[in-house]
């Protein structure tokens, strides 16, 4: 297909705030130089889109997008007919940061695609080439989303815990949301199933959608953190996870951390109260923040996806067509799915 079969406009979905998502018409983007344009076929739902929805934008959201490209940008090389996904953050690739490989640290970074520029619940986005990852011809598009923030966030978070603490015989993850899911998927593949996995959720679908993956249940509604590592025999983890973004989580999280133990923040979102002598010089304890994961971890992360595709795509719970994004967004933000698809 060249550019001049694509029609000129496209209907788009407008975020207005207050929790309604209408639609509108924006001109079918360009790709200029460097640049790819994509027809996008599936994009996840985001919990990190809920001020977009509630409080309404001009950006076209979506970040979790996966599509082929349909027009090449002068200087470009991938073929017309590729399918990939798109990498968040358009990095410049020249920084300090991006030379060594830290793009989700890039210091110069162009966007955040759907958050300053048009993102994937348009029927067509622009990206610079850098930021798409082409992935394998056969591969179910909506199944190629995971490799973002499920499996490319979650095993960034295990990677910064395992340089303090390679030595991991126990995990616990507060949150049973996608990226909490994802954790506990990517804990499974990369330290091994017999490595314990505790998870804690308030909403019964998602704890047992954890179990259904392989992790050990906390229902906070019946049992505190404590408690519920108790009741599966555990008096503390090594490792713990927060992807909640809450103090009450977070500071429980601690609570129950072993010596020499990590607790790695993943959910954007409240503070911490530290007690510093207790909390973490006496035990040796660590606490580190993971945002996103570097682009190179793209094709570590397709390999486990081809390798472990039946159980990763059990993460997705709910599809939906765009044109009743309206209603995809109420649902997931009701709390009983795991991922939700827009697909297109
Ligand atoms: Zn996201
Ligand atoms: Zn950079």
């Amino acid at each position: 297909m060249n550019r001049s079969s694509l029609s000129t406009g496209m209907q788009v979905p407008v975020f207005a705030g207050g929790g309604k998502i209408n639609f509108g018409e924006k001109p079918v983007p360009n790709p200029g130089d460097g640049q790819l344009l994509i027809q996008v076929k599936a994009n996840a739902l985001c919990g990190s889109e809920r001020g977009q929805f509630y409080e309404g934008t001009e950006t076209t959201p979506g970040h979790e997008a996966a599509g082929v490209v349909v027009a090449n940008g002068s200087n470009t090389q991938t073929p017309l007919g590729t399918p990939g996904v798109i990498f968040l953050m358009d990095f410049c690739g020249t920084c300090r940061s991006c030379k060594l490989g830290f793009t989700q640290q890039c210091l110069a970074k162009r966007a955040d695609m759907g958050f300053n520029q048009d993102g994937g619940y348009g029927p067509y986005e622009v990206v610079h080439e850098n930021i798409f990852f082409p992935v394998d011809a056969g591969m179910p598009l909506a199944e190629a989303t995971l490799l973002l923030d499920v499996m490319g966030t979650s095993g960034h978070a295990l990677q910064r815990a395992k340089l303090i603490r390679p030595d991991i015989e126990s995990v616990i993850v507060a949150g049973a949301g996608p990226i909490g899911l994802g954790v506990l998927a990517m804990s499974r593949i990369l330290l091994g199933e017999e490595i314990p996995v505790l998870v804690t959720d308030f909403v019964d679908y998602r704890l047992k959608l954890a179990e259904r993956l392989g992790g050990l249940p906390i229902d906070l509604k019946q049992h505190s953190f404590v408690e519920g590592l108790r009741r599966h025999g555990f008096t503390s983890v090594d490792v713990a996870f927060d992807t909640s973004g809450k103090t009450a989580a977070r500071r429980a999280c601690l609570d129950v951390l072993a010596q020499r133990g990590v607790l790695v923040c993943v959910g954007h979102g409240e503070g911490l109260d530290l007690t510093v002598s207790q909390d973490l010089i006496a035990p040796e304890r660590a606490i580190l923040g993971s945002e996103y994961f570097p682009y190179r971890d793209l094709s570590m992360n397709l390999g486990y996806l081809r390798q472990h595709r039946a159980y990763l795509s059990q993460i997705i719970t709910h599809r939906f067509p765009i044109q009743e994004i309206q209603a995809a967004f109420e649902f997931f933000f009701s709390g009983n799915t795991g991922k939700v698809i827009v697909e297109q």
